[in-house]
């Protein structure tokens, strides 16, 4: 396991004598996890098809659709099944179902998804509202948004429409309801520590994702409509790509925290943030480290 030098630094420098801990957490091999595609199916009707099988599996307190499989050699066998086949589930980490969680969509609303392939979070958001709310899902990258768009067909999601665009330059005549933005990162807190990384995760990729993310946060908060919500969130635990762009943009009075209601959230692992009211996951066998945040705009 070969941990950067930079990496080992800024984590003690912001969790002191957690940093064992985390660095314990991104060296463990994770779990394999799905969310029920509840266009397609629902948990009892899994619960009953992996009971057949006699695969092995858990719940999560805080999301009914989501299951939890120990043993991740079930993964090829899961991928020969019906459900998977059908789009009746959907390979993702459980930190990344708590973001759609957290924006709480609704039907009818009007919901951008800033940074959307492969689409994981905007499939969540159109099951949550049963293919009743308008989703506009963004993705600069040309080979991604396919993926996107594979897998809003494979999940049966309507009334979505993909943009092959770069975020930051959509039009500010656009105004939504809400904003998902789950932003470009460095992937701190996904890492897996058993592999030469240091290629690409370096310094210089921190300061080039949080360059990107307060670009496109404050292009969230120029389309979003006044007194609603946005929700920011990254797979990285370091405080330059999360606490610091948060910072940056309360600096200018027109957005405000909305704290995460935490008790739903008390099974999840966490580590200590400098923004009241947000969500940071700490990385385990279970759990991807992910920060996530809603802001309200106020003017
Ligand atoms: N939300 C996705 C999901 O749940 O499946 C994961 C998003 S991933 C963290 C970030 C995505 O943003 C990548 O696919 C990347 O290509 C895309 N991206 C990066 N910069 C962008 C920009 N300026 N505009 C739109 N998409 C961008």
């Amino acid at each position: 396991m070969i941990v950067p030098e930079f990496f080992k630094h800024l984590l003690v420098e912001q969790y002191g004598e957690k940093a064992e801990l985390i660095i314990d957490g991104l060296s463990k091999r994770k779990v394999l996890s799905f969310r029920v595609n509840t266009l397609k199916s629902n948990y009892e009707n899994i619960e009953k098809i992996l009971g057949d099988k006699k695969i092995e599996y858990k719940r999560v307190s805080w999301n009914e659709n989501a299951f939890v499989i120990p043993d991740s050699l079930a993964k090829k066998e899961i991928e020969n099944m019906e459900i998977y086949r059908n789009g009746e589930i959907y390979f993702q980490s459980l930190s990344s179902m708590i973001p759609p969680i957290v924006l709480n969509p609704k039907s009818k609303e009007n919901i951008l998804d800033m940074a959307a392939a492969p689409g994981s979070k905007t499939t969540q958001i159109a099951a949550m509202t049963n293919n009743s709310c308008f989703i506009t899902a963004c993705e600069k990258n040309k080979i991604r948004a396919e993926r996107l768009k594979y897998n809003i067909e494979k999940q049966g999601v309507k009334n979505t429409y993909i943009m092959g665009v770069d975020s930051r330059n959509l039009d500010e005549m656009f105004s939504f309801d809400k904003i998902l933005l789950d932003a470009p990162c460095s992937g701190s807190g996904t890492i897996d520590l058993s592999e030469n990384i240091e290629k690409y995760f370096n310094l210089d990729l921190v300061k080039r994702s949080s360059r990107v993310q307060l670009e496109l946060l404050n292009k969230a908060i120029k389309l979003l409509k006044k007194g609603n919500e946005l929700v920011y969130s990254t797979c990285s635990i370091l405080q330059e790509e999360n606490e610091d762009i948060i910072n940056k943009v309360l600096e200018k009075n027109n957005v405000e925290v909305i704290p995460i209601d935490l008790q739903n959230f008390e099974e999840i692992p966490k580590l200590p943030t400098k923004i009241d009211g947000s969500l940071l996951v700490r990385p385990d066998e279970y759990y991807e480290g992910f920060f996530v945040v809603k802001l309200r705009k106020i003017r």
